[in-house]
Order: C-alpha cells, then structure tokens, then sequence
C-alpha cells in the first residue's frame, strides 16, 4: 500500500497523483468485490456514474483542478454517500484506502463554497451551543447524576466515553454497558464529555474539531485513565483514527465495549447461567468493520452465548450493506437513510432471525426506525443489551 500524509496533503498533490491519477474507471467499488452483490447505497439509489466512488473521484478532481464550478447542483453527488466504505474495500488500487478520505475532505472544500448538505448545519450549530455539547440538541448531561447513581469515582483506570447516541437517544444501552462494566469490576468513571466530532467531521464541518478533542482528551487525561472504552463504533474510529489527522496525541489505549467482553471471555472471566434460546443475525457497523477491520470479535461473543443461534446476513462482514445513518446521511436525507435500512431489514427476514443485533447505537437507532415504518416486527437489540437480560458472573 502506498504511504501517504493524510493531513496538510488531504487535498493537495499527493492525492491527485494516487486517487485521480490511479482510478481507472474499472467500476470494481461498484459491488463488493468478487461477490457481485451490489454494495454502494449511494450508486444503487442514484444509479448514475457521478454517485459512486469512481464518479465522486472524478468530481473531486474536476472541482479541484477547477475544470467543473462549484454550484448546488453538486450538493447532492458530495453528500449523498453515507461513507460506507465498501468502495474501499472492494477497490484494488493503491488509493483504495483513502475513497472515504477523499469523499470527506470534499465535502471540508464543499462547505467552504457551498454549505453544508440540508440539516447538517444542525449537527455543528447544537454540538456546539453550550448549553448542549451534542448533535441532538439535548440539554447537556455533565454525566454527574450517573456517577452519583453507580457510584463512580473521580479517578480510575478506565473511563466509559457514552457518546452522544447512547447518552440522549439510546440509553437501555448505555444503561446495560453501565451495568456491565460494574459487574465486571472495572475500575472505571465518566467524563463531561463533549461530541466525539464524528457527526462534524463525516459532514464536512471541521472547522470546531480540534477543540472538541482537546477539550475531552483533557477531560480523560485529569482521570488519571490508562484506558477509554466506548459503545459506539462512530466514537470508536474516531478517537482511534481521526484524531491523529488533527495532530491529537494521547497515551491511553482505545477499546470498543465488545473487546473488552471478549478478552474478558478469553479469560475465562464470565459465566453465563441462563440462556437465551433465539436466533440472532448480526450487523456489521461499516465503523467497526470495513473502517475498523473488526468482524469476528463481536461474532466470537454472540457464539458464546449459551442457546444463541448466530445466523449470517447474505452480505456480512466486509461484504455488509451499510445501515444508511452514517455520513450525515440520517439528518440530511432522512427518507432515504431509512431506505437504506430496510434494504438491510429485508436481508435480515431472510435469515428467519427474530433478533437484530448490531454493536453500535447509531445503526441500532436507523434499524430500529425502519424496522417500525416498515414493521418487520425484529426486536432489534445491541449486543450488550442482550448480555444484560442474561444471568451471568463475570469472575475476578
Ligand atoms: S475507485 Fe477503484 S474500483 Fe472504483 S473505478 Fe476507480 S480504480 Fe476502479
Ligand atoms: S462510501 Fe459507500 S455509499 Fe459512499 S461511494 Fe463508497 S460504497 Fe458508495
């Protein structure tokens, strides 16, 4: 794979040579490679060149060497992609890892010229009123009543970063990760946090990100934590790999909720004392999978559960269709992110499974929306909400 600076070089030569230079329109990022199954939400919707990868490529190039005008017409081929990442995994020339990166410094050069995408100027204008700290435009929580309720210390090894989905829109989540890391006997606390940036920076609206993550590196350092686990594959990759672009170093180790889990079951650490005797297909968040390589963790789990029946979508693991929330997808084209969803709900009915389940609380919302439009009738459960309903011990 060829090396190169992602930072000050995003949009710069570097990128023409590899991306524009390299893309030879050979439409392999159209399907998830070698499977033919179609795999971009973006071009299946639109079926038209400008709106998958190659195409965007191609538009970048023209807006940046200045051979097509920025207008609004072009909003839509900008942010019209929920930043999957199937393109990148199906593509096979050396430019393939950075489409996404691509895709999203555009739209940092879009906003600049033309705005943000319909309703995404929310995300930045709630996140940062300070009085919400978070896209949802919920009042603040400091996080203090839930210290105060499990008990948290000031200073520990680990500190739960919640996320804003957990924290405002899925909370019998949060609730059962709270639970779980008690139960488990991790030293652990909460911050006041602030957005991860993840919702700012997958839209193009970068300009507040860096104070962002200082301010919650900050907020984990006084701490003391050597450890930061989440429960949402959006905050997930972009502590783990997005900071770094903005040139925020820190010393702590970054881990999703099922990591933890898992090497806790490598251990030998838990022991499950009920069952639960359903069928279960499970989602693969595109942030933890195809951005994040992380596939059989969440798998390993699922198959360790006494009486669960784990049954595979069509397209799964790096194959997976993406849930259509991601990208800004969800506030800036709602009718279609649920589209996208139900796409995946049809898929899921066909494995017979009575459960959906996924490992992030951002697909967990999409899936569970449509899942109710459509009324497919899944319960649709994260992960830890399903260790939560079992008895278990988790041994020291
Ligand atoms: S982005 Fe990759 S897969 Fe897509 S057309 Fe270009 S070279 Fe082919
Ligand atoms: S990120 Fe996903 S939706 Fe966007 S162009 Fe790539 S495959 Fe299509």
């Amino acid at each position: 794979m060829t090396e190169i600076e992602i930072s000050d070089e995003i949009m710069g030569k570097k990128f023409i040579e590899l991306a524009f230079d390299h893309c030879i329109k050979c439409s392999t990022c159209k399907y998830s490679y070698k499977e033919f199954m179609m795999s971009c939400p973006s071009g299946e919707k639109h079926l038209f060149e400008s709106f998958w990868a190659s195409g965007r490529i191609r538009t970048t190039r023209g807006l940046i060497l200045g051979e097509l005008e920025w207008n609004d017409d072009i909003k839509d081929v900008i942010f019209a992609c929920p930043t999957c990442g199937a393109c990148m995994d199906a593509c096979q020339a050396p430019h393939a890892d950075y489409i996404v990166d691509i895709i999203e410094s555009l739209r940092e050069v879009a906003v600049k010229e033309i705005g943000p995408a319909k309703n995404q100027e929310k995300l930045i204008e709630r996140a940062t009123n300070p009085e919400m700290w978070n896209p949802y435009g919920e009042p603040n929580s400091n996080n203090n009543d839930l210290k105060e309720e499990y008990n948290l210390p000031d200073k520990a090894e680990w500190v739960y970063f919640i996320g804003c989905t957990s924290n405002y829109r899925q909370k019998s989540l949060r609730d059962a990760t709270l639970r779980f890391l008690k139960k488990a006997n991790i030293d652990f606390t909460l911050i006041d946090e602030h957005c991860c940036t993840s919702p700012m920076l997958r839209t193009g609206q970068v300009e507040k990100c860096k104070e962002f993550m200082q301010y919650n590196i900050e907020k984990i350092e006084e701490t003391g934590a050597s450890k930061v686990i989440t429960s949402c594959a959006g905050c997930y990759r972009t502590l783990k790999k997005d900071f770094k672009k903005f040139g925020i170093e820190f010393d702590f180790e970054v881990l999703h909720t099922a990591e933890l889990i898992n090497d806790l079951i490598n251990e030998n650490k838990i022991e499950f004392k009920s069952d639960f005797k359903k069928k279960v297909t499970y989602h693969d968040p595109c942030h933890l999978g195809r951005h994040m390589n992380i596939y059989e963790i969440p798998r390993a789990i699922y198959r360790s559960i006494p009486g669960l029946e784990l049954v595979e979508m069509e397209r799964n693991k790096n194959h997976s269709w993406c849930c259509g929330a991601g990208g800004g997808v969800k506030i800036g084209y709602p009718e279609w992110s649920l589209e996208i969803s139900e796409k995946r709900l049809r898929e899921a009915r066909e494995t017979e499974a009575v459960i959906l389940s996924s490992t992030c609380p951002f697909c967990k919302t999409n899936l569970n929306d449509a899942n109710e439009k459509f009324n497919f009738g899944f319960e649709v459960l994260d992960l830890i909400e399903i260790i939560d309903g079992l008895e278990y011990k988790v041994k020291n």
